[in-house]
Order: structure tokens, then sequence, then C-alpha cells
């Protein structure tokens, strides 16, 4: 079969080229991928600015069937439709006893299309049976290899964020992580959401107004853009800010569009320190938190929210294409012209 490979260190040395087809172990399920999208970690790998053994197929946000199952796997069966996170954690670790396995500390884990195994970005992956989930009936393949990206948003906004009905919310950053959680505020029972962008995101801002934001915000025209979000809320800013952009100048802005004794999720990694005014936290009485990747729990509730239709993907899979077009792919996440990239076709 056909693998996208991360051949060695360095930028690029991406090459789609043959590898040979995986065979799952005693714990471990065959799957025969039918949708995987392109995430901003793939990118990063491409510009080695992040954490991977190479040679590696890339590739972790996928859905697909089952095809064949390992001797010691008792709960899925051939022709199941599954996603899975990416990590194999330990389950042995002191994070993982506290149930913190996505912060699982244990050395070698092995991170589908990251490290130790190879991704999605093939005909077929294995992964072990006890990070699979089954893909509810009514869940498209494509629309549940969403599940990943929608998984770690739901940690965060779900799991880690205090909204309450009525709520204030706003989303800065219309990408694909921002997209969902102004969806997934709203089904929080949110009663305002607003998401925010620059100039450039026009088109995905259009998109957030058609899936259910209230209002959206150009913060490069809008030097009021505090001001309007004060006149949204009865309190002096928004109950809830999420950070989805990953960029210092939103970051500083959450500070402003927060009220007092409002709360900040952080979703976006910058990459770099970002200058903020720590003194605001006690003048405000904010409470801020940051969240890594999912817990089982993130990916039972999930899908229980696409399925029920409180989340949909759909608006946000602009391009389908196949492996050998990867390139393109690639070129069109990187240049933000997409908001999420799935090979549908792998073989
Ligand atoms: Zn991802
Ligand atoms: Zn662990």
């Amino acid at each position: 079969m056909r693998g996208l490979v991360k051949k060695n260190r360095g930028v690029g040395n991406i090459e789609l080229m043959d590898v040979d087809e995986p065979t799952p172990g005693p714990n471990e399920v065959k799957v025969e991928v039918a949708a995987a999208g392109i995430c901003g970690t793939d990118i990063h790998i491409k510009h080695d600015h992040s954490f991977y053994t190479p040679p590696v197929v890339l590739g972790h946000e996928y859905a697909g069937t089952v095809v064949e199952v390992g001797s010691n796997v008792q709960d899925i069966e051939v022709g199941d439709r599954v996603v899975s996170p990416a990590t194999a954690y330990c389950g042995r670790c002191y994070q993982c006893k506290m149930g913190h396995v996505n912060r699982c500390t244990a050395k070698n884990k092995r991170i589908l299309g990251v490290s130790l195994a190879d991704g999605a970005f093939a005909k077929y992956l294995v992964a072990p049976e006890y990070i699979i989930h089954k893909v509810p009936d009514r869940l498209s393949l494509e629309e549940a290899a969403l599940a990943e990206p929608t998984a770690c948003v739901v940690h965060s906004v779900v799991e880690s964020t205090p909204i309450f009905p009525g709520d204030v919310v706003v989303v800065q950053g219309p990408g694909t992580m921002g997209l969902l959680a102004a969806q997934v505020a709203r089904a929080m029972g949110a009663g305002k959401v607003i998401v925010t962008g620059t100039s450039a995101d026009s088109w995905r801002l259009d998109i957030a107004k058609k899936t259910g934001a209230d209002l959206t915000i150009d913060v490069q025209t809008s030097p009021d853009a505090v001001e309007i979000v004060q006149g949204v809320s009865i309190a002096d800013g928004a109950d809830v800010v999420i950070e989805a952009s990953g960029s210092a100048a939103a970051r500083r802005q959450a500070m402003e569009f927060v009220k007092t004794t409002g709360h900040i999720s952080i979703l976006g990694v910058q990459g770099s320190p970002t200058d903020i005014n720590i003194d605001t936290m006690i003048e405000k009485e904010l409470t801020m938190g940051g969240t890594w990747g999912t817990i089982p729990s993130s990916w039972v509730i999930t899908l229980q929210m696409m399925a029920s239709g409180q989340i949909d993907v759909n608006p946000l899979i602009t391009h389908r294409l196949s492996l050998d077009e990867w390139d393109d792919g690639f070129e069109l996440m990187e240049t933000q012209k997409a908001i999420k990239v799935l090979f549908t076709d792998l073989s």
C-alpha cells in the first residue's frame, strides 16, 4: 500500500511511497481508513516544528472500517466503523492513574501518525483496541473523521470551561477549533456566541454565522470590538472567552473581552511567550485554563453530540482530496484557504 511518510528530520522530507501493509498484534485492530483530516500537527511535523519519530506515516484524524482483529480483541468486530485518539496511553503512570491519560508521561508512547506508530494517511492503519470508539450509525465516516479535533474542543469547552445557560461566549479564531468551540458553547446553553477573526478570516466568519454564531467581529476593522461585546452583555464583558487562534494579539484582547470574574479558556497554541498583564487577572478576578488533547470521556460526549446533531461538522469540511493531492492539501491548510481538508481516497 502507499503511505504519506515523513522520512527523516528537517523541513519537508515527506513522500507518498510504498510502505508495508500493517498486521494487527493480538490486542490491535486493523482499520481501512475511509477519511483522514490534515491537522496543524501534520503541518508542524512537515516544518520540523514538533515532536515526531521518523520514518512515520502521518495522519491521526481518521475514521474507517475494521477489516481484521487480533486474537485477544474482545469488543470490536470486523465491519465495525471506528475512530480513535492518536495516543496509546500507558494506564500505569501517575497521570494515567489520576485519569489524565492525555498527559501520560510514559516514555516511548505510541502516537498514531506522530511517534512509533504509523498513522492514517494510508489505506490501512492498526490501533490498540482499548483506544477505539465505535461510530454511531447516523454519522458518516467523513463526519466521524472530525471527531478527533471535536473531542479536543469538547475536552476544553465541555469538560474544562464553566459555561452556563445564557452566558455570553466569545470565541477568538474561526479555524476548525474555533468554529467547533462556537457550536459546542451553543449546545451548552450559551445565550450569545460571538466569533472574532481578522479580515483574512471573512469567509470563515461567514461559516461561523451559518453554524450558529449570533455575531461575528472582524477585529481589524472594528476598533470598538470590546464595546460591541460589552453591549451584548449585562455584565462588563463576556462570561467566557475561548481563545482558539493562538495569536498574541487575541490573547491580550481576551483579557479585555472577558467580564470581571469571567473565565478564559486557551485552545490555540502560539509557540512563543505572550506579553499579557497578569495583574488584570487579580483586578478582574479572572480564571484561565488550558487543556491538552482528549480523555476517553471527551470522545463519548463528542460522538453523542455529533450523533444528536448538536454539532454539525459538515460545513467545516471544505475540501475532499485523494492522497495523490497531498501537497495541495497541505498548501490549502498552510495558506488558510481551507478549514478542514479530508483525504477521502487513500488507495
Ligand atoms: Zn489533530
Ligand atoms: Zn501513562
